[in-house]
């Protein structure tokens, strides 16, 4: 990669489509066979997750509750077979707004590690991505993996995916939620983020803020305000209007708060 330009390949589920009706002229560096580079291991301060990890590897590794969120999301990325193929890594490095594993990430203040020739740099996912389809991954570099942080035993996680139907749908929404809760059942700490309402998904802050010291008890869905989706720049296109995925996002937020609740 320091030598040429190579595009990289790993699952081939963004790759491929993009292509279709084109014949391939690029040269392209096929990862998954490099073994070093899948596999989820436990380091002292954060979870590594190799770039040639696919969403059944997630689904089927064993994880804190901290991942739940994640793991949700992995078998709502395609059917079974896109599971099969497709990379945690291609996911964020395709960019798409709608790409589900980044709201999950986000939340969980995972970062991205990205080696070269030059040497290794860690972004922080959200300063990795730069807008719809565009990284700030250098053309020598490539993504070796995803980290996240490890939290004490009261983290856990959720994701809520709205599309035009139950499965194998691009999301109209996508809502991932972490709350770190206290001894004493209340939240220490949250991570708030909403997909498929800007060109990148975007944490909300001022919810995340409002959450605090909360008791993790029914009725948490309460605390969200339509002011907390600030954030977001949600557009009109073929899946939901601008107004209606704002009302959605509203609504999913309030509801996966209420689930993490309930399940609690
Ligand atoms: C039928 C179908 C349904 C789908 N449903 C969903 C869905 O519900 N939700 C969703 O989020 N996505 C969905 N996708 C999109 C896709 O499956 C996911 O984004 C998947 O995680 C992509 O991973 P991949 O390994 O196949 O990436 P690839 O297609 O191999 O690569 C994607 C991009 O990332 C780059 N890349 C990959 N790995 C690296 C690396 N290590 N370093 C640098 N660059 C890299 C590639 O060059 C390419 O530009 C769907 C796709 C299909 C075909």
């Amino acid at each position: 990669m320091a030598e040429r330009p190579l595009v990289v390949l790993a699952g081939g589920t963004d790759f491929y489509p993009a292509r279709v009706g084109r014949a391939i002229e690029e040269d392209v560096l096929d990862v998954t066979g490099i073994a070093g580079l899948r596999g989820i291991a436990a380091e002292a301060d954060h979870w590594r997750i190799g770039a040639a990890t696919t969403w059944t590897d997630v689904i089927e590794a064993e994880l804190p509750p901290l991942f739940a969120g994640v793991k949700r999301a992995a078998r709502e990325v395609g059917g079974v077979q896109i599971q099969n193929a497709g990379t945690v890594a291609g996911n964020i490095c395709n960019a798409s707004p709608a790409a589900d594993g980044v709201p999950a990430l986000l939340a969980l203040e995972a970062s991205v590690e990205l080696r070269s020739q030059r040497g290794a740099r860690i972004l922080p996912l959200g300063e990795f991505l730069r807008g719809n389809r565009q990284t700030a991954r250098g053309g020598d570099e490539l993504v070796v993996a995803i980290r996240v942080p490890r939290r004490g035993e009261g983290s856990r996680s959720h994701f809520v995916k709205l599309g035009a139907r139950r499965y194998l749908v691009i999301s109209v929404v996508s809502v991932a939620l972490r709350l770190d809760v206290d001894d004493a059942g209340r939240i220490a700490a949250a991570g708030i983020a909403i997909g498929a309402c800007s060109a990148v998904p975007q944490r909300l802050p001022a919810l995340e803020a409002a959450l605090l010291g909360n008791p993790l008890k029914p009725g948490l869905g309460d605390v969200v305000e339509a002011d907390h989706l600030a954030p977001l720049a949600p557009i009109d296109d073929i899946r939901g209007s601008a107004n209606y995925r704002h009302d959605a996002a509203l609504t999913l937020v309030k509801r996966g708060l209420d689930e993490m609740a309930a399940a609690a």
